[in-house]
């Protein structure tokens, strides 16, 4: 990041200098939950390595993008989950890109449509 660019709100969150509900942390990564719900289970997981989004990702961030799908992973199994999650990345403003620092979305608890629009 830019020292002149004010940091994203995910990246005050990884800073602890405003509050969120922290699920679970590695050296790699934070879980919160989202503040506004898609469905009954709803949280973000999301790099402390700023990194914009998927588009913006770096060979070098391969095992930062691995980290994230395990964290998925250990989120569901730690969580009961067992009836299914779904995990979502949104690149870009038509994708609905809202936050630019890369997050991936985890949601379950109840059964889900597909395609999603
Ligand atoms: P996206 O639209 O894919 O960029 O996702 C951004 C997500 O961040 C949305 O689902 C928001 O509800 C969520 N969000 C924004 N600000 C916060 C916050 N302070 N704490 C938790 N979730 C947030």
């Amino acid at each position: 990041m830019n020292p002149n660019d004010e940091k994203d709100i995910f990246q005050k969150i990884i800073d602890r200098e405003i509050p969120a509900e922290i699920l679970m942390e590695d050296g790699q990564c934070i879980v919160i939950r989202d503040i506004n719900p898609g469905a009954p289970v709803h949280v973000l997981i999301i790099p402390k390595k700023n990194i914009l989004r998927l588009a913006e990702v770096q060979e070098s961030d391969v095992s930062i993008l691995g980290s994230l799908l395990l964290m998925a992973q250990k989120f569901a199994q730690t969580h009961g989950l067992s009836k299914g999650f779904r995990v979502v990345i949104n690149n870009g403003p038509d994708a609905g890109e809202s936050v630019p620092h890369l997050h991936v979305h985890l949601l379950a608890g109840k059964p889900m449509i597909w395609p999603p629009c």
